[in-house]
């Protein structure tokens, strides 16, 4: 597949990539960018022809030179764009982050919690992945709980659908191997104490869908909510999902996320812009995501 790119995303990963603060670049040459949207200019697989709009996201897409205007890549990767979407999407760049905050709702689905259990709480709050969490599972009808560390920022969660804000640094110590009862599901972009924190506060029977690892990659908890309260720890990855889920989410995304919630949610740059948003992501000044018009 030859796909004319019209617009990419810069995420945090990219963000330590391009400023080199962290070692995630593992082969050079690399050219950053996790996700794209466009149009097919040349076809050799079935299911897809020229003019097609598509989305990609995750397999390993930032080896190719997603952030040109042009990539060559597997048709099996690919998603057909929701219909009514623009590749940039004024909506607010609808990919990775979008993509991977449906995942774990639908997996919260299939274990079969649901609003009448309890709040769901979304960590991360204030981050890609976490506000389209919070706009998916209020529009659900989910009592929302966003943990944030940007608590000024709590209008903004509000105008997503969050029905309470609390401090992020109240889940960012060591946690008790159990604690009170507060949310009956939740979806993690955090990781480290805080997702321990969050499965010790699961009242009996949720479900946490775990995605992130924006404080840390470890789990310092304890299996005491798995065993004494059945609570259920959902693994999410957007990169390799098979197909036939990935097609199930973007359905999901068309039908029941509000775009106009989400319109505050994107900044759209020009790709001079990208190394100044990198900078601005690993400092903690981006809220959302940032679509890059290419
Ligand atoms: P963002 O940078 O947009 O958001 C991350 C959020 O995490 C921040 O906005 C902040 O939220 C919170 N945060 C950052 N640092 C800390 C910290 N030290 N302690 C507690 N909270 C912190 O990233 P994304 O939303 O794009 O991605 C979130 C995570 O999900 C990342 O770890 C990313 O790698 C992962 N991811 C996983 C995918 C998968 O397939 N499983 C796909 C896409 C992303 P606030 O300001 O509200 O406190």
């Amino acid at each position: 597949m030859t796909v004319k790119i019209e617009a990419t995303t810069v995420n945090y990963k990219d963000g330590l990539a391009l400023t080199g603060i962290a070692p995630v670049v593992r082969r050079f040459p690399l050219v950053p960018g996790i996700d794209f949207a466009g149009t097919v200019t040349a076809s050799t697989h079935s299911d897809w022809k020229a003019g097609d709009k598509v989305v990609l996201n995750g397999w390993g897409v930032g080896r190719d030179p997603s952030r040109r205007c042009r990539a060559r890549v597997n048709g099996d990767w690919l998603v057909p764009l929701p219909a009514g979407m623009t590749a940039e999407n004024r909506h607010g760049g609808r990919h990775r982050r979008h993509a991977t905050a449906m995942l774990a709702v639908m997996a919260l689905e299939r274990h079969g919690v649901t609003p009448a259990a309890g709040p769901a709480v979304v960590t991360g709050a204030a981050g890609g992945v976490g506000s389209v969490a919070i706009a998916l599972l209020a529009g659900l009808g989910w009592q929302v709980i966003a943990s944030t560390g940007r608590v000024a920022e709590a209008d903004y969660l509000k105008g997503l659908g969050a029905a309470e804000i609390i401090d992020r640094a109240e889940l960012a110590g060591p946690a008790k191997p159990l604690a009170k009862e507060r949310w009956a599901a939740g979806v993690d972009s955090v990781g480290s104490h805080t997702l321990a924190n969050v499965l010790s506060m699961t009242k009996y029977g949720g479900a946490i869908a775990a995605c992130g690892l924006a404080q840390g990659m470890d789990l310092p908890g304890s299996v005491a909510p798995f065993i004494l309260r059945g609570v259920a720890l959902l693994g999410v990855d957007s990169v390799m999902a098979a197909k036939a889920l990935r097609l199930e989410a973007w359905r999901r995304i068309g039908r029941d996320l509000d775009a106009g919630k989400l319109a505050g949610i994107a900044r759209t740059i020009g790709f001079d812009e990208i190394e100044a948003a990198a900078r601005d992501i690993v400092d903690g000044r981006i809220r959302g995501r940032v679509v890059v018009r290419m």
